[in-house]
């Protein structure tokens, strides 16, 4: 695992000084969630960090990555059919450079379903073809470009987060794959501005792709100017992390001791909740259903049970065929059935 030994550099949260200004969109308060509209923030979204037990399931921090076929003001009545008021989507198909084209009235076409569907929490993954970090001039610019678009559809749709893999530096050298990142993000945030908190996923690593530990992505955070740092976090995927080494199942607590050390749990903004289909350190990215993989079941029942995460919402980007909506519902009740069933 690749060693940044940027510890004594480790870029530390601004969130923590504003926690006790955040966003609670868990409340529960009855007010709508058409009335709220908060100014920019650069929070995530956190939900209601009373016990789980006292929500009703569909009010909870779950959800996941649902469709937009049709239009993305599709994507709530979704995320409502599968009983989640958390959603992920993509603003474009993730393997075409293709640039959509909206109807002007698409954002409020999504505010009113979003209202509408009370989903509380939103947010995009970008691309699979961006690559911030690519030594190749063209394509660089390209992502950046792309990447910046990415951003606005974001931003227009008034989402909570933006997830993006920290790309590939394809010549060998992480170093400068870093600063083109760094740099591509800075752009992309100094020119759209909003509420939309970039995520750095971390990947499951090899070669020379970018993301693959805490200390590279701590790395890469240190590399962006501090004003456009503010808006970045880190996305959590499990499967990612099994599959770079962290040993979710043999040593949570060490991995979770990890990522405080490298990054600060302050900087821990969205789970992806993945089973892996290959082994501890295999670097191989294909997900599985929760509990039918190698992470098998105790890792989530941790996660799902441990305090320090409760109010992050976790999405999942479990396989969906044949049929997406059975799928999703049972790897939520999955989930549910965990954090409701007591300690092991
Ligand atoms: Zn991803
Ligand atoms: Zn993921």
């Amino acid at each position: 695992m690749e060693k940044a030994g940027l510890s004594s550099q480790t870029p530390r949260p601004v969130e923590a000084a504003t926690a006790s200004g955040r966003a609670n969109r868990f409340s529960g308060s009855g007010k709508s969630v058409q009335g709220e509209r908060p100014g920019p923030r650069r929070d995530p979204p956190r939900a209601d960090p009373r016990p789980a037990r006292d929500l009703a399931p569909e009010t909870d921090e779950l959800g996941s990555h649902v469709s937009t076929a049709g239009g993305v003001e599709l994507a709530p009545r979704r995320a409502r059919e599968i009983g989640a008021v958390c959603l992920q989507l993509f603003t474009k198909p993730p393997n075409r450079w293709t640039e959509p084209t909206w109807d002007p009235d698409v954002p409020l076409r999504f505010a009113r379903a979003k209202a509408e569907e009370k989903i509380q929490v939103v947010g995009s993954h970008d691309s699979y073809l961006i690559n911030l970090a690519s030594p190749d001039p063209a394509l660089w610019q390209r992502s950046v470009e792309a990447f910046r678009r990415e951003l606005a559809r974001c931003a227009a749709l008034e989402l909570d987060f933006l997830v993006t893999h920290p790309g590939n530096a394809t010549d060998g050298d992480v170093e400068g794959g870093r600063d083109r990142n760094a740099e591509g993000l800075a752009r992309a945030l100094a020119e759209v501005r909003g509420g939309t908190r970039v995520l750095l996923e971390l990947t499951a690593g090899g070669g020379s792709t970018l993301g693959g530990s805490f200390e590279d992505l701590a790395a890469l955070l240190a590399r962006i100017p501090p004003p456009w740092r503010d808006r970045v976090g880190i996305c959590f995927d499990t499967c990612h992390a099994f599959a770079a080494g962290y040993d979710l199942v043999g040593d949570y607590e060490g991995v979770w001791a990890a990522f405080e050390a490298a990054l600060g749990l302050d900087r821990l903004a969205l789970f992806h909740l993945n089973d892996s289909r290959y082994p501890l350190g295999s670097r191989r990215d294909r997900h599985e259903h929760l509990g039918e993989g190698t992470l098998g079941v105790e890792p989530f029942r941790r996660i799902l049970q441990d305090p320090r995460f409760s109010a992050i919402p976790k999405i999942l980007e479990t396989p969906k065929e044949p049929d997406p909506v059975a799928n999703d519902r049972k790897n939520l009740a999955f989930l549910r059935a965990l954090r409701w069933g007591g300690g092991s």
